[in-house]
């Protein structure tokens, strides 16, 4: 059986076809710069990698793109072999504890919680409501981003504020990258080779964006990010943790709008505020490299603050089987885990400096001395969305 996993953005929409449940990719790509003049359409399948520039002026026409180039290349021989499409959907707020098949209520109650995530859950919807045109024969699959945290207490997600804000407007904590964080704690389990029941892990994904989560038996107790992806660590342009009260401050100091002042935390803090040039880490340890002092702070400053949620999260799950980093930054940065690995030894935790430099491959990267497993994980968040399609429908 064949299914799409989907993740549509504002702009762009990411896709894979794969095969399940042996979970074989056929296809896979991304159509970039959907609504302007020059989008463009990456699409990899067998050893072929086709890239075009066009005009692509909405997500309709870049899905019946998209299904005329699959037909094309021969992967398949019909689309009636697609049964499902997963989309992954950023926001399920408390309305959603688990992926589900997407019909008429799904979509209004998706649509009821976009306030949370206006930037994401419209495209997600625009997404769903394409395929649903083009393909109407597959059944379509939501997969939340929030669902997989939906398991954390109420000690957890609520935060020390009128209790109100929570029921009137649903204030609490949701969490994010749960699909990643779900397949990494899942591999960890296999890695360590344990039940999932009987693991207690810290998953550290660390991209552009990044936050980390305390897993037990399979399940999130607790999670860095928030009612928003902007708290828990220092990300690539998001600030993390702040004292609430320099919104205000700034806002006053610098003549600006709270809204400003948020963009400035989502879009110009973390790594770019920090160093002042750039939101990537390999541009950061490449400065580090030739002694950029403030390049040595944002990657120091993230640092700590990863090792401290790993000491929290230490206490919260009364002890780890696994540490596992994962991510553009978590799978890569070698350089990363050596500083977080370095502020957590009072846990027992040694790396092998040979394993640690491998990159982007399942890996134990600590010694057989380690007190905790330390491993590095490539996520792969479309394996997730399609296993939970195949598994609804
Ligand atoms: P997101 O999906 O949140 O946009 P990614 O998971 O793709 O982000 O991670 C992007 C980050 O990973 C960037 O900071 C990038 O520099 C970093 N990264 C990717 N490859 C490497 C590498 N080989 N070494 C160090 N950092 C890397």
């Amino acid at each position: 059986m064949k299914i799409m996993a989907i993740n549509a953005g504002s702009s762009s929409l990411k896709f894979q076809l794969l095969e399940m449940p042996s979970e074989a990719l056929i296809l896979s790509g991304i159509i970039e710069r959907i609504g302007f003049k020059d989008s463009i359409f990456t699409i990899k399948y067998s050893d072929i990698k086709d890239k075009q520039t066009l005009s692509i002026p909405n997500h309709g026409v870049a899905v019946e793109l998209l299904l005329k180039k699959i037909v094309d290349t021969k992967v398949i021989n019909s689309l009636d072999e697609i049964a499902g499409v997963g989309h992954r959907v950023v926001h399920g707020a408390e309305l959603f504890k688990d992926s589900i098949i997407i019909n008429d209520d799904v979509i209004k109650k998706i649509e009821s919680v976009s306030e949370l995530a206006p930037l994401h859950n419209p495209a997600n919807l625009t997404g769903i409501h394409a395929f649903s045109k083009a393909l109407p024969k597959a059944k379509g699959v939501a997969v939340f981003d929030t669902a997989f945290h939906q398991t954390m207490g109420q000690t957890e997600f609520m935060y020390s504020v009128p209790y109100e804000w929570y029921t009137k407007y649903g204030v609490r904590k949701y969490g994010f990258h749960g699909t990643s964080h779900k397949y990494v704690s899942l591999r960890a389990a296999d890695m360590l080779g344990k039940k999932v029941e009987d693991t207690k892990v810290i998953v550290c994904h660390i991209g552009n964006g990044a936050s980390l989560c305390a897993v037990k038996g399979g399940k999130s107790i607790d999670t860095s990010m928030g009612f928003t992806p902007l708290s828990g660590i220092a990300m690539g342009t998001r600030s993390g943790d702040i004292d609430p009260a320099i919104v205000q401050y700034i806002s006053q100091k610098e003549n600006e709008t709270l809204d400003q002042v948020i963009d400035d935390l989502n879009k110009r803090s973390g790594y770019l505020g920090l160093s002042g040039f750039s939101s990537d880490s390999r541009d950061l340890w490449e400065a580090v490299a030739k002694g950029d002092k403030r390049s040595i702070l944002a990657v120091e400053k993230q640092a700590k603050m990863i090792a401290d949620y790993i000491g929290a999260y230490y206490l919260t799950l009364e002890g780890c089987d696994a540490i596992c980093f994962t991510a553009g930054i978590g799978e890569n940065a070698s350089e990363t885990r050596t500083l977080v690995a370095d502020k957590i030894k009072i846990l027992g935790v040694i790396l092998d400096e040979e394993a640690n430099e491998i990159k982007g491959k399942e890996t134990v990267i600590s010694t057989k001395e380690s007190k905790i497993t330390v491993l590095s994980i490539p996520t792969n968040e479309e394996v997730m969305i399609a296993r939970d399609t195949l598994r609804l429908i």
